[in-house]
């Protein structure tokens, strides 16, 4: 619709009806505003305003005052502050004589967009982000759709692995430049691609960003450089010079996109991300630098800093690690402010970790605690970012999920006030969807918090980053590393291969089906049953892993025991009650989440394997079957 013609006709209907909402402004963003208003102030006249000169007391937040003839004028120094407004009456509807004042606390706040069902324009009213990142070859109306939500826009580089930027351009350029060709490091997961001894690879990498940042009306460029990793070059010169190590490689990467980007008056964004743990994929080394320690983070990334000047902006995940389910506190969060340059925290909440959000799950507890850290530690001229979506589901829209949608509420209000009232922020959320079962909607989903972090992470180690079922021992154990506890005094208890982890995994596990149990609302139709369906899928997630996390580690248990010349019968007789467990109770989410079947077939397989090596193929006569 076109704003200019729909605020027109609006501004026909004035306080006449008592109840509208109207503006005079003349933007898309306050259009929007005006709509996501309808219906949602009541018996209040509303009028929207823009007000420049509010930007030296709001920001770019907003403010609410009532007007003597009662009206409520909702004003911000540019039109994205309206759309936060309208994403939260319930915050100043009842402003009085005192205007209620919304002051966003980090001055910056990227998003990225991947709406399914809302435009633009919704998800920056509902994560009160002001700067968005679109995928690099973004249709020209999503880049306008950013404008038209007054948010500035950026262009995301996925790797730094130049062969996947573009095949047939990479081509060219190596036909054309062939001493620019990397030689590989063999068995590595990161790619030795192009040489970055070679002076045509940077001139190459330059040419490519800028036409990126040209390619639309982009502020800027995001740039990630793995997992598609594509500078691990081993040629002699790689070897001997100085750019032998990731982070003398970071430096000169972030520097050549700063340059080039500054030339033409565009900002770069650095997310300092690596996945995991370093650990095999097959037969190649992942080395996932910066997560082995504060020291490994930093040498993979304080000469990056160095070489940047404040217009860069360096993003870390509050995450040490991927993105696991409550993983601990990035060791390298923080050290971008430090040394005097722009960073964000990033929070991940796309529900990949904790079942791609076919399952109900609430990190509400863990986003309150990061963000109190975070902003000690980036401090509010810098910011936070928020990534967020249906992870790899093209059928998924977060605003629309009435269960898990909580969590991108709590973060936008969090992130614009890392001090505020936690179980109010939930109730502002439930009693719009739930009503009269808000009240047990959030004590559901609040026990959905422990269980999903217990589904997806035995003992607080590692899961799937996709939340798909490992298909292989090797798998799982590279996996359960990466939340890196391992390198943590309780990472290593829970890795030990004791009769007590083996019940401390099941233990956890009926706790939480027993706290779901107990929190399951009983409501029989509307949002609350549709909760309670979630939450019993989550059940039955929790029992199928029951087995399988319980297998695993009576398998490790085993391994250990062949190392040490014995065996126990009891615990292959329970691994094949697991493997029972699962061939009657098949897992519900197999076709979205993967079948658990060929991994506990592997730890049967290799459990059989280590009791037959000491007890031989009798081992059944010395162990009764188990219960
Ligand atoms: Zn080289």
């Amino acid at each position: 619709m076109n704003a200019k013609i729909f605020v027109g006709t609006l501004c026909l209907l004035p306080c006449a009806l008592g109840a509208a909402v109207t503006t005079a402004v003349d933007h898309p963003a306050a259009a929007r505003a005006v709509q996501l208003l309808e219906g949602k102030t009541g018996d209040a006249a509303v009028r929207l305003e823009v007000a420049p000169a509010l930007a030296s007391t709001l920001a770019d937040g907003y403010e609410v005052r009532r007007a003597p003839d009662g009206t409520l004028v909702v004003a911000g120094a540019r039109p994205r502050a309206l759309l936060y407004a309208a994403y939260e009456p319930q915050r100043w509807l009842g402003a009085g004589d005192a205007p209620v004042r919304r002051v966003p606390h980090f001055r910056q706040r990227l998003l990225n967009f991947t709406g399914k069902g809302h435009s633009v324009a919704d998800w920056v009213a509902a994560t009160g982000a002001n700067s968005v990142h679109l995928a690099r070859n973004a249709a020209g109306r999503l880049v306008q759709a950013c404008r038209d939500a007054d948010v500035d826009v950026y262009a995301f580089l996925y790797g730094c692995d130049a062969s996947k930027w573009n095949r047939g351009r990479f081509a060219a350029f190596i036909a054309a430049h062939p001493e620019a060709k990397g030689v590989d490091p063999g068995r590595s997961w990161e790619k030795g691609v192009l040489c970055p001894s070679s002076p045509a690879t940077w001139a190459f990498f330059t040419q490519t960003i800028t036409e990126l940042a040209e390619s639309g009306d982009f502020d800027g460029v995001v740039v990630t450089f793995w997992d598609d990793y594509g500078l691990n070059c081993c040629c002699r010169k790689c070897r001997a010079g100085a750019l032998d190590s990731f982070g003398a490689r970071n430096a000169v990467l972030v520097n050549c996109f700063e340059q080039a980007l500054k030339a033409i008056g565009k900002r770069l964004i650095v997310r300092t991300w690596a996945s995991g743990a370093p650990h095999f994929l097959g037969d190649e080394w992942v080395h996932a630098p910066g997560y082995a320690g504060r020291e490994d983070a930093l040498a993979t990334w304080a000469r990056a800093f160095e070489a940047s000047d404040r217009a860069t902006v360096f993003v870390t995940k509050v995450y040490n690690a991927d993105c696991q389910p409550d993983p601990p506190f990035s060791n390298l969060l923080g050290a971008a402010a430090a040394a005097g340059r722009t960073e964000l925290a990033e929070w991940q909440i796309t529900g990949q970790t904790v079942g791609l959000n076919y399952l109900p799950y609430s990190n509400v507890g863990h986003t309150a605690r990061t963000m109190k850290k975070a902003a000690a530690l980036v401090g509010r001229d810098n910011g936070v970012c928020l990534y967020a979506g249906g992870y790899k589901r093209g059928d998924y829209e977060a605003l629309d999920d009435d269960v898990n949608s909580i969590n991108i509420h709590a973060w936008r209000q969090l992130a614009w006030d890392p001090d505020d009232d936690v179980a109010a922020i939930w109730r502002e959320w439930a009693e719009p969807r739930y009503g009269a079962d808000a009240p047990a909607a959030v004590a559901a989903l609040q026990a959905c918090e422990r269980a999903a972090v217990v589904a997806f992470s035995p003992l607080g180690l590692g899961a799937p980053t996709e939340s798909k079922a490992a298909k292989t021992v090797q798998r799982r154990e590279d996996l359960l590393r990466y939340t890196n506890r391992q390198y943590l005094p309780e990472g290593r208890t829970a890795l030990m291969p004791t009769e007590a982890n083996i019940q401390a995994v099941v233990d956890e596990k009926n706790a939480a089906i027993a706290a779901l149990e107990a929190a399951r609302p009983a409501a029989a139709k509307g949002p609350a049953a549709e909760l309670a369906r979630r939450m019993d899928l989550l059940i039955a997630h929790l029992k199928t892993y029951r087995a399988v996390d319980g297998a695993m580690w009576r398998f490790r248990r085993l391994r250990f025991l062949k190392d040490m010349g014995v065996s126990d019968a009891r615990l292959m007789r329970e691994i094949e009650a697991d493997f029972d467990f699962l061939r009657h109770n098949p897992y519900p989410l197999s076709e979205a989440l993967g079948s658990p079947v060929p991994l506990m077939r592997d730890i049967h397989s290799n459990a059989l394997v280590c009791v037959e090596r000491i007890l031989g193929p009798d081992w059944r006569a010395s162990a009764p079957p188990a219960q």
